[in-house]
C-alpha cells in the first residue's frame, strides 16, 4: 500500500486538510494484515473522508491483482446521500419508489408497481431506456458503489475487493431484521393456507417448501394470465393496473417472499419462534449465524462506528473468527469539556416503575427543563410507557414534541427541528439524530436503555448469553451521548438520571470507551457549582 500523501486533495478528494489523526488511522489500517478491521472513532471524526481515502488508496494498489472494485454499505438513505454528495464518483443505485415507470399507459405507476414487476419482460429494461434500471445498471458497474445493508442483502453485488460498513454499530440489528420472517395469517389465509402451530424450525421449513410448491404454480399460472393481458396492450388503456389478476399477483408476492425465506432458512441456527396477534414471527437469535451471507468475499472489510466498544465482543457478535481481525481505536478529538456527561442519580427506573421514582424522575426533568428555556433538547424515554408519563406530569407538556406510538421516527425529529426551544421525547432516537449546535444543547436519558425482555426474542438471547444485554445497554447510552456533540466547535451536555447508572457503570466499565468516561462525572443537580 502506498504512503497516506500529505493532503487529501492528492488522493483526488475535495478537502485540503486531513483532520486531526485521520491520517495515522488510515496508516493503521493499511498497515494491517488481518481481513476484518474494526475501526472505532467519535462522532465527527470525518469517518466518510477516512473511507473514501481508503477506497483511492486501494484501487491504486489493488487495480492489476485482485478486486480493485469497492462497496460502501450505510444502513441508513440519509448517510448514502451524504456520500454521493461528497464524493460524487461513487456510484449509488436508488430505490424503486423513487421512480416511475415509463410504460405508455403506465406512467402512473412507480416501478416497485410496474408490469416489469409482475413478469412482463419489458424491452426498456433491456435497452437502456428505463431509467430505474439505467440508473441501477450504471452504479452496479462503478468501480466503487455505496448502498444499503438492506440492498446489499438481497441484490448481487458483484465481486468488490474493499467493503466497507459505516454505521457498523447497527450491522447486528440490521443482519438480525434481514433474516427475520413474519407470516401474516390474514394474507395466507386467502390462499387457502392455515399456519400451523410448529415445534421446531426444521418442521417449519420442510412445511415452507411444500407450500412454496403450490405457491410457485399459482404464481406461474398468474404471470402467464398477465403476459397474456400486457401483450394485448391493456396497459395502454390502463386496465392492466386495475386488473383482479394483477392484484392477487400482488398478494401473492407478500406470502409467497417469507415462504421462500423460510424454506431456505438455516434451521443449524438459533431461532426464536413468537406467535403475534396478527403473524407468526421467526427471528434468529445470533447475527453470527448469517453474517457471513454479507461478509464472505471480500478480500478486506472494515466496519466502522464510533462504538465498537469492545473489538472482540463485536467480531464474535459479527461471526468474525478471533486471528482475522484487528480492533483499532482512535482516541476523541472533540475536548471533553465541550460534552460534559452528568450522572444525577434521582430515581431508579425499571420496567414497572412505582409512581413514586417516575414522580421524582419528571421532577428533575421539569428542573432541567427550567435551566436550559431557551435551548432545544431531547430526552431518551426509552419506552412509550414512560414517554406518556413524562408527557402527563410534565409542567412543560407545551414544550414537548412527542413522537407518535407506531408513526416514521422522522416526523417528530421533523417537527422538533423545526420547533424553537422545544424538547423531544423519544424511545428511539438514541442512534441516527443529528442535534449539533443549536439543533440539540442537551438530552436526558431518563432511564437506562435495557433491551425488552417481554420480547421473545430478547429473552432467548439472554438466556445464551446474558452479556449480550449489558453490552447493548452499554451501547445505546454511548449512542445516545453522541446525539449532541457533532463538532468540534459544538458543545451539548448529556444527564443521566436513572439512579441505576451507578452499579451498571461500576459492573461494565470494559463496556465503556475513553471518550465516555473522561467526559463522565457526578452531579446533584443542574445549580450544582461546577
Ligand atoms: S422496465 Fe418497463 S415496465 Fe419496468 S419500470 Fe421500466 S418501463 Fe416500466
Amino acid at each position: 500500500m502506498p504512503d497516506v500523501p500529505g493532503s487529501p486533495r492528492a488522493l483526488g478528494l475535495r478537502y485540503g486538510r486531513w483532520r486531526p489523526g485521520q491520517r495515522e488511522a488510515i496508516e493503521q489500517v493499511n498497515q494491517s494484515d488481518k481481513r476484518v478491521i474494526l475501526l472505532e472513532a467519535a462522532t465527527g471524526f470525518g469517518k466518510s473522508l477516512l473511507a473514501a481515502a481508503l477506497i483511492r488508496m486501494w484501487r491504486g494498489d489493488q487495480e492489476a491483482k485482485i478486486s480493485g472494485r469497492s462497496v460502501v454499505l450505510t444502513r441508513t438513505t440519509h448517510l448514502m446521500d451524504q456520500y454521493i454528495r461528497d464524493f460524487p464518483w461513487m456510484g449509488a443505485a436508488l430505490g424503486k419508489d423513487l421512480f416511475h415507470c415509463v410504460l405508455e399507459g403506465n406512467e402512473h405507476l412507480a416501478v416497485s408497481s410496474a408490469p416489469c414487476q409482475t413478469g412482463w419482460s419489458c424491452s426498456k429494461k433491456s435497452n437502456g431506456k428505463c431509467p430505474y434500471f439505467a440508473q441501477r445498471a450504471e452504479a452496479y458497474t462503478a468501480r466503487t458503489l455505496v448502498t444499503t445493508y438492506a440492498s446489499a442483502l438481497t441484490t448481487k453485488l458483484g465481486h468488490r475487493g474493499l467493503m466497507i460498513c459505516d454505521e457498523g454499530h447497527m450491522l447486528e440489528r440490521q443482519l438480525l431484521t434481514s433474516f427475520s420472517i413474519r407470516l401474516p395469517y390474514e394474507e395466507f389465509e386467502a390462499f387457502g393456507i392455515k399456519i400451523p402451530a410448529f415445534g421446531t424450525m426444521d418442521e417449519a421449513a420442510g412445511w415452507a417448501v411444500r407450500q412454496q410448491i403450490k405457491l410457485d404454480r399459482e404464481s406461474e399460472s398468474l404471470q402467464e394470465v398477465l403476459s397474456l393481458l400486457l401483450k394485448k396492450k391493456a396497459y395502454k388503456s390502463g386496465d392492466y393496473s386495475r386488473d383482479p389478476a394483477r392484484e392477487r399477483f400482488l398478494a401473492l408476492r407478500q406470502v409467497l417472499n417469507p415462504i421462500r425465506q423460510l424454506a431456505q432458512a438455516d434451521t443449524s441456527a438459533l431461532w426464536s419462534m413468537e406467535p403475534y396477534r396478527t403473524a407468526l414471527y421467526m427471528r434468529p437469535i445470533w447475527a453470527a449465524d448469517h453474517a457471513h451471507k454479507l461478509f464472505g468475499y471480500p478480500h478486506k472489510l472494515i466496519v466502522q462506528s464510533a462504538t465498537i466498544m469492545d473489538g472482540e465482543r463485536m467480531a464474535s457478535i459479527l461471526g468474525f473468527r478471533k486471528d482475522e481481525f484487528e480492533y483499532i481505536t482512535i482516541p476523541s478529538t472533540f475536548a471533553a469539556s465541550r460534552r460534559p456527561i452528568y450522572f444525577w442519580p434521582v430515581a431508579h427506573l425499571s420496567y414497572k416503575s412505582p409512581t413514586s421514582e417516575i414522580r421524582k424522575l419528571v421532577t428533575a426533568i421539569d428542573m432541567l427543563l427550567d435551566h436550559y428555556p431557551k435551548r432545544r433538547g431531547i430526552i431518551h424515554s426509552v419506552n412509550w410507557t414512560l414517554t406518556e408519563h413524562i408527557q402527563n406530569l410534565s409542567r412543560h407538556a407545551g414544550r414537548l414534541i412527542i413522537q407518535p406510538k407506531g408513526q416514521n421516527r422522522n416526523r417528530g425529529i421533523d417537527t422538533f427541528l423545526r420547533t424553537p426551544h422545544s424538547v423531544l421525547v423519544s424511545p428511539s432516537v438514541t442512534t441516527g439524530l443529528d442535534g449539533k449546535f443549536e439543533l440539540a444543547r442537551f438530552q436526558i436519558i431518563a432511564k437506562l436503555p435495557f433491551e425488552n425482555q417481554g420480547e421473545q426474542a430478547v429473552a432467548d438471547r439472554l438466556d445464551d448469553d446474558a452479556r449480550w444485554y449489558s453490552y447493548q445497554c452499554a451501547f445505546h447510552i454511548q449512542q445516545a451521548a453522541g446525539r449532541v456533540m457533532r463538532d468540534e466547535m459544538d458543545y451539548g451536555e448529556t444527564w443521566i438520571l436513572d439512579a441505576n447508572f451507578d452499579w451498571f457503570f461500576n459492573q461494565n466499565k470494559n463496556l465503556f470507551s475513553d471518550w465516555f468516561i473522561e467526559a463522565l462525572s457526578t452531579r446533584k443537580g443542574p445549580r450544582e457549582r461546577r
